[in-house]
């Protein structure tokens, strides 16, 4: 037996397997890849040959992250936004004034598939570069079928820098040209948009806020993706209390996200339906908001995924690392809740159960990292310190993508 990749002596892994107990942790084990597959995972001794041999002495190994919420194709800047938020402008002020997203479609529309790939490409060579293998984009800066196709078009163009999965956001907002006339948009949301992207989706997103979509509009959107065959998200909760989270549950979300007004009576909700619950405290920073009902999300059992939200405006945040360390402090996750919620379960939110950790039935996709200085080699000082924590070796499909 040889293999084409072998990390060899590695000193602790977590392969956060859901049939281990805590983040399965492993000291002193090898890894080797073959033909885009985990071979081996064992005891250094028995480990086979292989053409490439990686030393693992010191360094902490983790199953490739997973971000499960993003944003992370735009074109344009929010910076002087964020100087009127600083001034004490509330973000939805800064929507209903015609800023925040609306700035942001205004710059999209202009941007051609190339430009918006480029820029896309960027941050997504940023999250790689901390361990990320996997990235969910979301459309819904074009807010008309054809920005919206382009921005998802874009988002498949990035799948040289992480594998992509795209979701679809037509009902992130209502466009200028039909202020005033949600009805009329979410009519183009389903008959125009909708038709034109459910081939180029994995899934449906909806914008269910106040100042944004109504419950009823959120669940005629979802319906409609659902018969699409796209599987269903929802940003829910956040600024005012809607229900959506509990309504999407039932119609079979994997996940709803932000989650910071969600009622105790709607947590039952999400564990008896599996839905998982995406946190952004990056998010809950930038806003300088309440946090999410943690003690009764784990009390509940609900699987809780981070995501950083990253878009330009209210959590322009390129690093799970600091995701993590957030939701530590601000939220009140354990390390170990924090590092499932950067692999398995956000894996989970995505309805790709396959991703986020390492075993038999998972993707190969392994991350290694050095520990911050004077640390041994152990995952609570990566989400303990605020390092801006990067790979020093990234594995995807069993293939090496850096660090040799
Ligand atoms: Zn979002």
């Amino acid at each position: 037996m040889s293999a084409d990749l072998l990390i060899d002596g590695l000193s602790t892994l977590y392969t956060c397997d859901p049939s281990a107990p805590g983040l399965g942790e492993h000291r002193q084990v090898s890894l080797a890849f073959a033909e885009g597959e985990l071979i081996y995972l064992g005891p250094p001794a028995h480990a086979p040959d292989a053409e490439t041999v990686i030393d693992g002495e010191g360094l902490i190994g983790l199953p490739g992250l997973v971000e499960p919420h993003s944003h992370a194709i735009w074109a344009g800047s929010r910076a002087d936004e964020f100087r009127r938020r600083l001034a004490g402008a509330s973000y939805s002020e800064i929507l209903e004034a015609g800023g925040g997203i609306l700035s942001t479609v205004a710059a999209t529309r202009r941007a051609s598939r190339q430009d918006l790939a480029e820029n896309g490409r960027a941050r997504l060579v940023g999250l790689r570069a901390h361990g990320v293998c996997t990235v969910e984009i979301k459309s819904g800066y074009g807010l008309d079928p054809a920005t919206e196709a382009r921005m998802l078009e874009a988002a498949w163009d990035c799948g040289d820098t992480v594998r992509v999965v795209p979701t679809f956001l037509g009902a992130h907002a209502v466009p200028p040209e039909l202020k005033g006339d949600r009805a009329a948009y979410v009519r183009q949301v389903i008959d125009e948009q909708l038709p034109r992207v459910r081939h180029l989706a994995e899934n449906i997103d909806v914008y269910c806020d106040r100042g944004a979509f109504s419950l009823d509009e959120a669940l005629e959107i979802l319906s409609a993706g659902k018969v699409a065959g796209l599987k269903l998200r929802a940003h829910a909760e956040q600024v005012a209390y809607t229900g959506i989270a509990a309504a999407a549950a039932r119609l079979g979300a994997t996940s709803v996200d932000h989650l910071e007004r969600l009622p105790d009576a709607d947590i039952a909700v999400l564990a008896q339906y599996g839905t998982v619950a995406v946190l952004l405290p990056g998010a809950q920073l930038y806003l300088r908001d309440i946090p999410p009902p943690v003690g009764a999300l784990r009390e509940a059992g609900v699987p809780m995924a981070l995501g950083t939200d990253l878009n330009p405006g209210s959590s322009p945040v390129h690093d799970p690392w600091t995701i993590a360390a957030l939701a530590c402090i601000l939220q009140g996750l354990t390390v170990e809740e924090a590092v499932l919620g950067l692999t398995r379960n956000a894996g989970l939110a995505l309805g790709r159960p396959e991703l986020g950790w390492l075993g038999k039935g998972s993707v190969a996709d392994l991350a290694l990292f050095r520990p911050p200085a004077g640390e041994p080699p152990d995952v609570a000082g990566l989400v303990q310190q605020m390092a801006g924590h990067r790979a020093v070796v990234l594995v995807r499909d069993g293939e090496l993508v850096f660090g040799a």
